[in-house]
């Protein structure tokens, strides 16, 4: 499946033009799933955290028991060279993805040496603010003795997918799950942030979701720009009496939520401040570079 109108792969040495075909029926990683992934975005001439985005899919594979072909300076390198090739005025979706096409003696993990990567990059909007509904999902993040949760992992979006589809068929953009323990965690694609009286908080790191480069970004701009940013375990009764809301991830970077449940939320103050922030970071890449 395509996402964009346009898609260029870098598979084998080489660019291909389109959706092309990276795995055989027979490869590790399609039958056992090892493989990780990341995204980074191109859009308006810059690419934010490419280098982080770069250095996380290096660690994912390593997490997954893999050793990824390349180091992270050259990935970037490659993901660069391809947005130019693309050359394209849409934002863009960056998404380098490595996995494994043999297993070892025992067949269940992966022979670290097969290890492929391919680049695929699409275009792809990045979302507007607008209405966003969010709902608490049934359904929770496994704890870091369950899953390797470090690891940015195609497997784990199982999960996370029917915590989307169970939240939409009940008319919400998005569930917000809570780990074992109960704390909140993170929503089906993206960090959560929840505004009280004016202070920030949001999850402490805890192994039980994804740490996200956009998350760390936002609590370092929001915090050089004078606002209190707490890093903390949060409650259901943390978020239930939020005066506001907003996820962040890189597809979308900043995304004010504007209802919790059945509650619309007093407001966007905190998000689109947020947003502005990592925008105006994001140009200062841009003249830097
Ligand atoms: N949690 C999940 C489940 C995600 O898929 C993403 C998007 N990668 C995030 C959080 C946000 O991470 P990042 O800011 O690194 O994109």
């Amino acid at each position: 499946m395509a996402i964009g109108t346009q898609c260029l792969t870098w598979f084998e040495g080489r660019w291909h033009e389109g959706n092309t075909r990276i795995l055989g029926a027979a490869d590790h990683g399609a039958w056992l799933g090892t493989m990780v992934f990341d995204g980074a975005r191109a859009f308006d001439g810059v690419i934010p955290d490419l280098d982080l985005h770069c250095e996380r899919v290096v660690r994912s594979a390593e997490v997954m028991g893999l050793k990824a072909p390349m180091v992270a300076g050259e990935i970037a390198d490659l993901i660069r060279a391809g947005v130019q090739r693309l050359s394209s005025e849409r934002a863009l979706y960056l998404r380098p993805m490595i996995w494994s096409r043999e297993g070892s003696v025992s067949l269940i993990d992966p022979l670290p040496e097969s290890t492929q990567l391919a680049v695929c990059i699409e275009d792809l909007p990045l979302r507007e603010p607008g209405p966003y509904a969010l709902t608490m999902s049934p359904y929770r993040r496994p704890s870091a003795d369950s899953a390797l949760n470090e690891a940015k992992a195609s497997c784990h979006y199982a999960n996370n997918a029917r915590v989307v589809r169970e939240a939409r068929g009940r008319g919400f953009n998005n569930g917000l799950s809570l780990d074992q323990q109960g704390n909140v965690a993170e929503t089906a694609s993206t960090n959560v942030f929840v505004v009280r009286d004016g202070v920030v908080m949001t999850p402490v790191a805890n192994g039980t979701f994804l740490n996200g480069i956009t998350r760390q970004r936002i609590i370092a701009l929001l915090r050089d720009d004078g606002v209190r940013v707490e890093e903390r375990s949060l409650a259901t009764e943390d978020v239930a009496a939020a005066d506001e809301m907003f996820l962040t991830g890189n597809a979308a970077k900043v995304t004010p939520v504007t209802r919790f449940e059945g509650r619309d939320l007093a407001g966007t103050e905190f998000g689109m401040r947020a947003r502005a922030l990592y925008w105006d970071y994001a140009r200062q890449v841009r003249k830097a570079a």
